[in-house]
């Protein structure tokens, strides 16, 4: 596998191609937002930066990174000779699926196709597809070239061979797979979800604020962040959909997501990517949290 295409240069794909980029991968990176792509471009330029402050590489790795990246608007010219597609775009079905039906067009009936969705079911994503068994989820954690973790999700078709070779290829790029099956919100976001918006849900009863809130589970459990932090950074409409899909896929009240969390999707504050959440993100602000990010 040498040609990997990622589809959405958001928060999770320019993390995504970073990733494969800086180990060698030639990577074209998709979206249909000319500025998304410009935007994920300058964020892998700024990371690469830090990573070099930090005398973790090189001038030259960063320029040998940088080049390994061609960006495309067009899904067909993006994908077409791609070894593996890495879909990152908005986590939102229909959207998940018009982009799985492309793919089952324009590629190759034996290329394999991961997803990143948070929690979206990947049996209905391969559904729309015509040789199901190589869909598989590549579920990446944020931020994709610091965080060690991929969670590998089975679907109900998912062969062994698709599941060891992306196992694998994860373990190229010096992170640890796990394989889980295929339930709403799998296994981090099951859990991490409940988190936050229990935090949310404290926060709308009035039982403290924002700060205290994240410097409890700070420093009462070593989180290195508190929830509500983290949340803004997973971005607050990410956290209300994956919610959204547990409380659907459930049938139970125990997912539904806080009416504050709705409000605030709502009103536009979405977190880090908005310039708001629960924190201010305005740019100096924004610079100084995601560079204490990379320090760690
Ligand atoms: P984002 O909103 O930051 O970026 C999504 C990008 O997808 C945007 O740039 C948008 O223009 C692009 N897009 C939308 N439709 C497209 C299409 N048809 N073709 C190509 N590009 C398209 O979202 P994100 O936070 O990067 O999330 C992307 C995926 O990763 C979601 O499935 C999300 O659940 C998952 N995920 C997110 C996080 C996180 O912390 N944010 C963590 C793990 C997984």
């Amino acid at each position: 596998m040498k040609n990997i295409a990622v589809i959405g240069a958001g928060t999770m794909g320019n993390g995504i191609a970073h990733t494969f980029a800086q180990n060698g991968f030639k990577v074209c990176l998709i979206d249909i937002n000319e500025k998304s792509l410009e935007k994920g471009i300058m964020t892998i330029a700024t990371n690469l930066d830090r990573m070099i402050a930090k005398g973790s590489i090189t001038e030259a790795d960063k320029k040998a990174t940088i080049e390994n990246i061609i960006t495309y608007t067009d899904i067909k010219d993006g994908v077409v000779n791609a070894d593996l597609v890495v879909e990152a775009a908005t986590e939102n079905v229909e959207l998940k699926l018009n982009i799985f039906r492309q793919l089952s067009e324009i590629c190759d009936e034996n290329i394999i196709l991961a997803t990143n969705t948070s929690s979206i079911s990947i049996t209905q994503i391969a559904s729309v597809v015509n040789n199901p068994s190589r869909v598989i989820g590549m579920h990446f954690m944020n931020p994709v070239p610091i965080m060690k973790l991929v969670e590998i999700i089975r679907g109900y078709n998912t062969t062994d061979q698709v599941t060891e070779t992306i196992m694998e290829l994860s373990k190229k790029l010096g992170k640890v797979p796990v394989e889980v099956n295929d339930y709403p919100g799998f296994v981090a976001n099951r859990i991490l979800m409940l988190m936050i918006n229990e935090s949310i849900e404290t926060l709308y009863n009035g039982v403290a604020g924002v700060q205290e809130i994240d410097t409890v589970m700070k420093l009462g459990m070593a989180h290195p962040m508190g929830p509500l932090q983290l949340a803004d950074f997973i971005g607050l409409d990410v956290c209300l959909s994956i919610l959204n899909v547990m409380y659907d896929g459930f049938k139970n009240p125990k997912y539904a997501p806080c009416p504050l969390l709705v409000n605030m999707v709502m009103a536009g504050k979405l977190g880090v990517k908005s310039g708001e959440g629960f924190y201010d993100y305005s740019e100096s602000k924004k610079a100084e949290k995601v560079a204490k990010m990379f320090e760690k």
